[in-house]
């Protein structure tokens, strides 16, 4: 017998009867929303243990905020690029499925051009003044010093995390910072690094992200950091040789519109039909978490907080000369500026030295000001800065393409979601909050480089080992089951 639009309680839910499980829905162990790297790691981790797994995921491809492009003959990266030293899960997935890396190019100078100051320091350098480098120098140790004390999965338990959740990034900025030029900087440096306004940001959340992915320098650098590796012909090869792997486990157009659960199980339905299994794993951003309707309703908490971490925005531009001609001027390709319209530019020429590429960033409220607009303006604009900062050659490339993050349905901005004032301390133990048979991934949900590929493997294979554990996770399940187990007769 199947009793449907009956609530966990057994009171009918309003509603209800929207969520009842067809009698076709097909059955596995797990079901996992979202084939990006988060789902990919735990649908992968899952396989491998013998449980049996269907991906469902909206796009027509794998990878999500990973996703290859095509510049020049090339295939490069739209999304998520770099690999740091640190970032262990990543590295091993790249050594695992035979995966090159090459370093950042580094060689020549760098162009700084900040409260309206142009300078050209060596490879990856500030182009402070003497003062402005002592005064940076104490910025980022003070900070380092604040970001150690944060319980990296915990950060809401921080010492003083009342105090840092009440103020922003920005007000942080003014009390602490001395220097104009430095401030500037790190304006710059906030935007790139959140695709977001430091007056957005609570201070408690920047210093939980620094402590996430170690420190500022580590952050912000690419020798030794964040940046300091680039995967030829793109890093969309490792979320393709995971998606091969579960081949005839995912499936694509299959965008989930609602999540129902039981005491037997959870009943997941999507464009493409829908599955029945024991356990779920979501592995979304949060904002896009909640578009999804829950029977019965998300709990408060994680609802609010879905609300109150809105993405960034980001606009990803890809411009290609026959050869990187700025090498022939001394020059390394890297540009860091608070200037409008991107923070900063970066070169990503293939190994063989040619063609030339470069790669701009467009972030925060200038990538929402320029997201929905014809590729060809924001070539153009591309194109303008590329011949100001690295000379006339630059009005010549034979090849472009961009990424309109914020307008794509299954992203809504990038790099991901951030929180602004009093979110982390009142919601932030929601994040991972296991809700009844449904678990929570994606990278925001990783205390390990949250925000970062490697915090999306982290979190898929965290809430993979959580699905093993018998559903064991760190916070207690938010609902009780207490029906008994012939409550939902499965198809
Ligand atoms: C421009 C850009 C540059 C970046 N640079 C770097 C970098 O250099 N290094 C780095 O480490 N990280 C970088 N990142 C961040 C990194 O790409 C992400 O942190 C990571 O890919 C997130 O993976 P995820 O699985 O958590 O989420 P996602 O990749 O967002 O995966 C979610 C998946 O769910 C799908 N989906 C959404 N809604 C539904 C639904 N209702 N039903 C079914 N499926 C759905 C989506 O299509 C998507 O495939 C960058 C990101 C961007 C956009």
């Amino acid at each position: 017998m199947r009793l449907l639009g009956v609530g966990l309680a057994g009171t009918v839910l309003p509603g209800a009867g929207a969520f009842a499980p067809p009698s076709d829905a097909r059955r596995v162990d797990v079901i996992v929303v979202g084939a990006g790297m988060s789902g990919l790691a735990a649908a992968r981790t899952l396989r491998r243990q013998g449980k049996k797994v269907v991906v469902l995921e909206a796009r027509d491809r794998v990878g999500g905020r990973v996703k290859a492009g095509k510049l020049a003959g090339h295939t490069i990266d739209l999304g998520g690029m770099w690999v740091g030293p640190t970032q262990t899960r990543l590295l091993a997935l790249l050594r695992e499925y035979r995966i090159a890396t090459m370093p950042q190019y580094l060689k020549g100078k760098g162009i700084v051009d900040i409260a309206g100051k142009r300078t050209t320091p060596e490879g990856e350098g500030f182009g402070f003044d003497s003062r402005g480098q002592a005064e940076f120098d104490r910025v980022v140790a003070l900070l380092d010093n604040l970001s150690a004390a944060i319980p990296p999965d915990a950060p809401w338990s921080a010492p003083h995390a009342d105090e840092w959740d009440d103020i922003t990034l920005e007000q942080w900025h003014r009390e602490n910072v001395h220097n104009d030029d430095v401030l500037h900087f790190l304006t710059s440096e906030a935007r790139v690094n959140f695709t977001a306004e430091p007056w957005q940001l609570s201070f408690l959340y920047f210093l939980f992200y620094l402590r996430s992915g170690d420190n500022f320098t580590m952050l912000a650098s690419y020798d030794n950091g964040a940046q300091m590796y680039i995967v030829p012909e793109s890093m969309h090869q490792v979320a393709a040789a995971i998606g091969n792997e579960l081949d005839g486990n995912i499936v694509f157009g299959a965008p989930v519109s609602a999540i129902s659960q039981d005491a037997i199980g959870v009943t997941v339905t999507s464009d493409q039909g829908a599955w029945q299994a024991d356990q779920g794993i979501v592995a979304l951003p949060l904002p896009l978490s909640s578009r999804i309707r829950y029977q019965p309703a998300l709990p408060a908490d994680r609802d609010a907080l879905s609300q109150q971490m809105p993405m960034g925005s980001i606009i990803k531009l890809w411009i290609a000369y026959e050869k990187p001609f700025w090498r022939d001027h001394g020059m390394n390709g890297l540009m860091f500026t608070d200037a409008p319209p991107c923070s900063a530019i970066s070169e990503a020429t293939p190994p063989s030295g040619s063609p030339g590429f470069l790669v701009g960033f467009m972030d925060g409220r200038r990538a929402l000001r320029w997201s929905g607009r014809p590729m060809e303006e924001r070539k153009k604009l591309f194109t303008d800065m590329i011949v100001n900062y690295f000379g006339p050659e630059g009005a010549k490339p034979i090849d472009y393409i961009d990424q309109d993050w914020p307008a794509d349905p299954w992203s809504r901005g990038c790099y991901g979601p951030s929180m602004g004032p009093g979110v982390l301390t009142t919601l932030g133990t929601a994040l991972r909050a296991k809700f009844g048979r449904i678990h929570w991934a994606g990278t925001e949900t990783s205390p390990i480089w949250t925000g970062y590929i490697e915090g999306a493997i982290r979190s898929g294979e965290r809430a993979a080992a959580d699905v093993l554990a018998g559903s064991k996770s760190d916070v207690k399940s938010t609902i009780e089951f207490s029906r008994p187990r012939n409550f939902l007769s499965l198809a």
